[in-house]
């Protein structure tokens, strides 16, 4: 062993380009790297402050560095951290009895990603209507603009085919449908259809929520052809609707629900949520995840769930919602060379871009990050804010009076 070298590995200055350098070049971060967060404060490696509006793609829920889960995670850290499925542990036990009490399941299934989370709902569904059925019901239904993943099978479920292009031959028996079209559902759930998969709210394809009676209508076409309700809430969930899941709110229950991303508030951690006689249907040795369950992230998740799942919680939540949708409501009111309408569900919300600006999202992100300001976008044309849950009146008009700034530089332009 070289000290001397570990020392040098573990501290040697990396910039931005090092990226370039020695990633794969699947994504193409910011031009600043952040080292260090509290709450929704972040600090770049120049000591350039911003307020985090992203929570990275509603991830940090709780805000970066929550103290709960900082206690949390550290008492785990010198206890205990894996064990492989060979044994089960504590953590893990008293996570899926918080979920299934908190929700319509009987049963839990841990991963480590919504993708995976999404794997398990599909291989459920097919093996579930295999056994059930025959072989015949195998087909998925899924929407177009829909994301759930970027596993082969989750990127052919989901309705966005620059994500597939390429990586042919695909998964069979997948089908897209228009999003909140009742007639193209009915036209589409057939008895050969083993899961209709949808996100209660859309989040990449643009913030966009389902309708009630388009969720009312899934679930009727469910029950009369025997295919499993899939609802992915892994962007949407967790508190972000302001309920704990957006089912919740919707009042329409499906057979399965994927959860991730507020999950882990950043601790990675996936689960698939189910009922007692679904579940069956993997049964031992039919699916598993050397990670998915370990004690780490599942005493971090018991934590989030119990800060979320407390009404004051998210009374508050439908609250900051209310009070940002207002704010960029008015925003796009004083800016319509920029913004359009306001969409989007508790602090899940998107602004449409005004058509002179379609295909811009990205300058406004770039302008908002100048001026301090972290937003994501959803696609080239809508503009998404997804603050961690706890963010306070005053960081919103923080942000209002930041994007102000941003938008008064892109006219000037
Ligand atoms: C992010 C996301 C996923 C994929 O989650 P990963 O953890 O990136 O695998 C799936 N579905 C929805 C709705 C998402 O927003």
């Amino acid at each position: 062993m070289n000290a001397k070298l570990d020392t040098t590995v573990t501290t040697r200055p990396v910039t931005r380009q090092t990226f370039d350098e020695v990633l794969v070049p699947t994504y193409a971060p910011a031009a600043m790297v952040p080292v260090r967060a509290a709450g929704l404060d972040l600090w770049d490696q120049t000591g350039k402050h911003y307020l985090d509006f992203t929570s990275g793609i509603a991830v940090a829920s709780l805000g970066h560095c929550h103290p709960v889960l900082v206690e949390a995670l550290t008492r785990q850290a010198n206890t205990l951290w894996h064990l492989g499925n060979g044994y089960t542990n504590e953590p893990v036990l008293r996570l899926a009895l918080a979920l299934t009490e908190a929700t319509f399941a009987d049963r839990a299934f841990f991963c480590n990603s919504g993708a995976e989370a999404n794997e398990a709902a599909f291989k459920l569904a097919r093996k579930y209507a295999h056994t059930k059925f025959g072989a015949h019901k195998s087909r998925i239904i899924s929407c177009f603009n829909s994301f759930h993943g970027r596993t082969l099978f989750t990127v052919s479920v989901g309705g966005q085919a620059k994500y597939t292009e390429g990586f042919e031959p695909l998964p069979q028996a997948i089908d897209h449908i228009a999003f909140n079209d009742i007639e193209a559902a009915r036209a589409a759930i057939g008895d050969d259809v083993c899961a209709v998969v949808v996100e209660p709210v859309q989040g990449e394809g643009g913030v966009m929520p389902a309708d009630v009676e388009y969720l009312k209508e899934l679930r009727a076409l469910c029950d009369k052809t025997g295919a499993l309700l899939i609802f992915d809430e892994v962007q949407c969930g967790m508190g972000r609707t302001g309920d704990l899941f957006a089912y919740m709110g919707y009042g329409v229950t499906p057979d399965v629900l994927t959860s991730a991303k507020a999950l882990g508030n950043g601790y990675p951690i996936g689960a698939m949520l189910t009922t007692e006689t679904l579940a069956a249907a993997l049964g031992v040795g039919t699916h598993g995840t050397t990670y998915g369950g370990n004690p780490m992230a599942t005493t971090v998740a018991l934590n989030v769930l119990e800060t979320i799942n407390q009404p004051a919680f998210l009374a508050r939540v439908k609250e900051a919602g209310a009070k940002l949708r207002a704010t960029l409501e008015k925003l796009a009111a004083d800016y319509p060379q920029f913004l359009s309408t306001v969409r989007g569900s508790g602090l899940l919300l998107g602004v449409v871009l005004a058509d002179a600006f379609k295909g811009r999202s990205k300058d406004i992100q770039k302008a908002a990050e100048a001026q301090g300001l972290m937003m994501l976008i959803a696609g080239t044309d809508v503009v998404r804010f997804a603050p961690a849950l706890i963010v306070t009146d005053a960081q919103i008009a923080e942000a209002d009076r930041l994007l102000r700034v941003a938008l008064d530089s892109l006219a000037a332009a």
